[in-house]
C-alpha cells in the first residue's frame, strides 16, 4: 500500500494503529476536516487482515476477505485526506508544551490529540505446529472461525472464561469439543464450567498439555502430555483454538496513561484516557469483547471525543 508523503509533522490528531478501530477514526477525524496522521508499524488491516473470511461484519451477505474488508477502509479513509504512514513503530509518547510528542524510529510527530488503536496480540503457545498451522486449522478466535468446523471434531486449548465459552460456543459447529487444560482446575467461573460439564460434546482432558500440533498441510491431531506422568495421548481434531490469555500492545504507554494489571488501556465513557487528549479504541482497550465491529465503532466514537476536545481546546 502506497504511502502518502508526509510533509508537516504538526497534526491536530494522531492515531497510532492501522487496524479496523484506527482506520475508521481515520475516516470520522479526516472527513471532519482535521488534519490527521495515522501511524502504523506493519501495513494497515490489523489482526483481520490475516483471516481468510470475515462473516460477522454487518452489511455484506456475503463473506469477504478480513484483508478485503480493511483495505476499503483504508481506501476511505485516504479518499476523506488521512495521512498515513506505514511501517513505522511508535516507541514513545510525551507531552510537552500542550501537545503530544510521538516517537518513532527517527522521526518525532506531535499533536494535539492522540487516539491509541494498537489492539492486542493473542498469546502464543509456541508448541511445534503452532506456527505452521495458524489459519490452516490452528485460530485464535471461535466466534470468527468456528463455523469452517462444521461436524468435526476441535480441541480448545486454555483454562479461563474465555476457552470455556468458546468451548460452549463452538459445540454449535464442531461434533466433539475437548478441552485441554494443563492444571486439574478450570479458572473459569464455575456455572460455565457446570454448563460445559453437562454438554456431552465437550470433553476435559484436565492436567495435559499441548506438545504438538500435527498433520500433513492442515491441522490432523494433536498430541498431549500429562503434567502427572509420563503419559501421552494422541487426539485426531482439524481445529485447535487457543486461548491462553492476549497481550495488549501497550507497553510504550506505561509511564503516560493508566492501564489495568494486563496492560489494557482503562477508559471512560467517551474512550477518554487518564490523560485528558489521550483517547484509545478497539482491542487495546479494557473491555468485553474483541470484534470487528466493536473496534469500528469505537474508533468512530473516540473521534468524535476526539473532535470534542479540540473545540474545548480552541475555546480555552
Ligand atoms: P488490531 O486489529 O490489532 O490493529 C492494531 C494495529 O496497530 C495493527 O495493525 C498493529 O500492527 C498496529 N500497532 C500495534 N502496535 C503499534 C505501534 N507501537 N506503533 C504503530 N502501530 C502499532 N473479529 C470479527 O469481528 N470477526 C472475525 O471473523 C474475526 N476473526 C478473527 C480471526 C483471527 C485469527 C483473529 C486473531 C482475530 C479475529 N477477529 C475477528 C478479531 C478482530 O480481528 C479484532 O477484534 C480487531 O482486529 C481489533 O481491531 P483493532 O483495530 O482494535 O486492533
Amino acid at each position: 500500500m502506497e504511502e502518502c508523503a508526509i510533509a508537516d509533522k504538526a497534526f491536530d490528531l494522531i492515531i497510532i494503529g492501522g487496524g479496523p478501530a484506527g482506520l475508521t477514526a481515520g475516516i470520522y477525524a479526516a472527513r471532519a476536516r482535521l488534519s490527521v496522521l495515522l501511524i502504523e508499524k506493519g501495513l494497515c488491516g490489523g489482526q483481520i487482515a490475516a483471516t481468510e473470511k470475515i462473516e460477522n461484519y454487518p452489511g455484506f451477505t456475503e463473506p469477504l476477505g478480513g484483508g478485503e474488508l480493511t483495505s476499503h477502509m483504508e481506501a476511505q479513509a485516504k479518499e476523506f485526506g488521512l495521512n498515513i504512514k506505514t511501517f513505522a513503530q511508535v516507541e514513545s509518547v510525551s507531552e510537552r508544551d500542550g501537545s503530544f510528542l510521538v516517537k518513532t524510529g527517527d522521526e518525532t510527530f506531535s499533536a494535539l490529540t492522540l487516539i491509541v488503536a494498537t489492539g492486542a496480540t493473542p498469546a502464543r503457545l509456541g508448541v511445534p505446529g503452532e506456527s505452521e498451522f495458524t489459519g490452516r486449522g490452528v485460530s485464535y478466535c471461535a466466534t470468527c472461525d468456528g463455523a469452517f468446523f462444521r461436524d468435526k471434531d476441535v480441541i480448545v486449548v486454555g483454562g479461563g472464561n474465555a476457552a470455556v465459552e468458546e468451548a460452549l460456543f463452538l459445540t454449535r459447529f464442531a461434533k466433539k469439543v475437548s478441552i485441554i487444560h494443563r492444571r486439574d482446575e478450570f479458572r473459569a467461573d464455575k456455572i460455565l464450567v457446570e454448563r460445559a460439564a453437562k454438554d456431552e460434546r465437550i470433553e476435559f482432558l484436565l492436567g495435559y498439555e499441548l506438545a504438538s500440533i500435527e498433520g500433513d498441510g492442515k491441522v490432523e491431531r494433536v498430541r498431549i502430555k500429562s503434567n502427572k506422568d509420563e503419559g501421552e495421548k494422541i487426539i485426531p481434531a482439524e481445529g485447535v483454538f487457543m486461548y491462553v490469555g492476549t497481550h495488549p500492545n501497550s507497553s510504550f504507554l506505561t509511564n503516560i496513561i493508566k492501564l489495568d494489571e494486563r496492560g489494557y488501556i482503562i477508559t471512560q465513557e467517551d474512550l477518554g484516557t487518564s490523560r485528558r487528549g489521550i483517547f484509545a479504541a478497539g482491542d487495546v482497550r479494557r473491555n468485553g469483547a474483541k470484534q470487528v465491529v466493536i473496534a469500528a465503532g469505537e474508533g468512530a466514537l473516540a473521534a468524535i471525543s476526539a473532535q470534542r476536545y479540540l473545540s474545548e481546546l480552541a475555546e480555552e
